[in-house]
């Protein structure tokens, strides 16, 4: 399980960090994938923070007012969408302080925490479209070892990171970030992503060697974006 990063959170460090948009992308992001509610064998694809977080100093959190969203709703949406058991039996979190006594929300609390999980799907979604051409992006892991579905470095292969990073290089334009944000103000096409994330379309198939689109779901459009 990764922190995931949208653009809409790499556009908050741009503005605190007040620095260039690749700098943070080659400091502190990478590829990877996370665990999704379609289960094994399928990740998702994502845009996700390094490990160890460059932003960790010490304890703390160097860019605390402006952390990846993902960030700020751990453990609480786990509370919130009941899936608290989980993080309590996942090797990486299960002893966290936070995992073993969550927080105990009041009824405000948890609708808060909803509101902000909402939002939080709505601008991954639209960070995904931008960034990959598609809301939800998912791999099928069975053809790799377990030892390398594991492994941080998976998809962090030099030229799929360069195609990464040229997808977001635009939001150095504050013309695109107004369009961004538009596009997430947009009630009917972020539906209609959130629908898509639903009931991906496309799958890749990952091994070792790299990732693939799956013989059966041919994606034409996407194999030219990635491979
Ligand atoms: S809270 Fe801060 S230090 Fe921790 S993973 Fe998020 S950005 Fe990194």
């Amino acid at each position: 399980m990764r922190v995931q990063v949208t653009v809409f959170d790499l556009i908050a460090l741009m503005d605190m960090m007040a620095r260039k948009v690749g700098e943070i992308f080659d400091d502190a992001v990478e590829t990877g994938v996370t665990e999704t509610d379609f289960g094994w064998p399928y990740r998702a694809f994502h845009m996700v923070v390094k490990k160890p977080c460059p932003f960790l100093v010490g304890d703390l959190c160097a860019v605390h007012h402006a952390k990846p969203l993902a960030c700020r709703l751990f453990p609480e949406a786990f509370i919130v969408r009941e899936k608290i058991e989980e993080l309590r039996r996942h090797p990486e979190f299960r002893f966290f302080p936070c995992v073993i006594t969550p927080p105990v929300l009041s009824d405000d609390g948890r609708d808060a925490v909803m509101e902000f999980d909402a939002m939080w799907q709505r601008e991954r979604a639209v960070s995904n479209h931008f960034v990959f051409g598609a809301p939800a992006v998912l791999v099928d892991a069975r053809r790799l070892p377990k030892k390398e579905e594991e492994s941080r470095n998976l998809f962090s292969s030099p030229a799929l990171l360069m195609k990464v990073k040229e997808r977001v290089a635009p939001l150095e334009c504050g013309e695109v970030r107004e369009r961004l944000l538009a596009r997430l103000l947009d009630r009917s096409f972020v539906a209609r992503l959130l629908r898509e994330s639903e009931t991906p379309g496309m799958i890749f198939e990952v091994s070792t060697e790299g990732f693939f689109p799956k013989p059966h779901r041919p994606s034409p459009a996407l194999h030219a974006r990635y491979i």
